[in-house]
């Protein structure tokens, strides 16, 4: 095994969830942190699939003949019609950053009128294949849960530490990194990635 995979992304957790659930598939798993130079596009997409390839198709054609893999993902709390969505990583404006962006989803459920709404959220994930500035193949995955009524554990990133995935008690955040990465979003999308791989692509 030598193959290489180059994920569209400067986001070092997203890598690291990516290197650990394909782990016996690619023995590299690089990202956009290593070619100096390489910017993030504008992700004026308005789902995530459209976001996810022009993420992709973006370092594709900085690096002709390789294949590249894009990551885009967000949470949607339905009583709040789906947002963050695809606003997840700037969902507190400028200079947003994870606990900014957590404080401004706790600050939205605490509205008066959203008091016996459901809590019920989902972490979704596009996954696309590029190559040469074409996309080749799009996966996606889902995990359902619930928003916590206030933060718990330090582990992984985003809003993890606010969603509780079904069938536990216990936020992403506090789970242990191989519980998440056997059930979330990502991991449901790559395991379809898996399954594209495996059969010859
Ligand atoms: P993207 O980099 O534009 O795809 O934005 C993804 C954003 O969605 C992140 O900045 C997080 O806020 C959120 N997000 C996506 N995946 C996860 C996850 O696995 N855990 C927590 N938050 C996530």
């Amino acid at each position: 095994m030598s193959r290489t995979l180059l994920v569209a992304t400067h986001n070092a957790h997203k890598t690291g969830e990516i290197r650990a659930i394909l782990a016996d598939q690619f023995e590299t798993v690089t990202d956009l942190t290593s070619l100096p130079g390489s910017e993030a596009p504008e992700e004026a997409g308005a789902t995530f699939a459209e976001n996810s390839a022009i993420k992709a198709l973006a370092a594709s054609r900085l690096l002709p003949g390789a294949f590249v893999l894009a990551d885009d993902s967000g949470l949607e709390v339905d009583a709040l019609g789906g947002a963050p969505g695809v606003h997840s990583s700037r969902y507190s404006g400028e200079g947003a950053t994870d606990a900014s962006n957590r404080a401004k989803l706790l600050a939205e459920l605490s509205r008066s009128e959203l008091a016996d709404a459901p809590l019920s959220a989902r972490f979704r994930c596009v996954l696309t294949v590029a190559r040469d500035g074409g996309v080749v193949a799009q996966f996606d995955g889902t995990v359902e849960g619930r928003i916590a009524a206030s933060e718990t554990g330090s582990g992984g990133f985003g809003y993890d530490s606010l969603f509780v995935p079904d069938g536990h008690e216990a936020s992403f955040g506090e789970l242990p990194e191989s519980v998440k990465n056997a059930m979330s979003h990502r991991a449901r999308a790559l395991a379809k990635f898996r399954e594209w791989l495996d059969g010859g692509s």
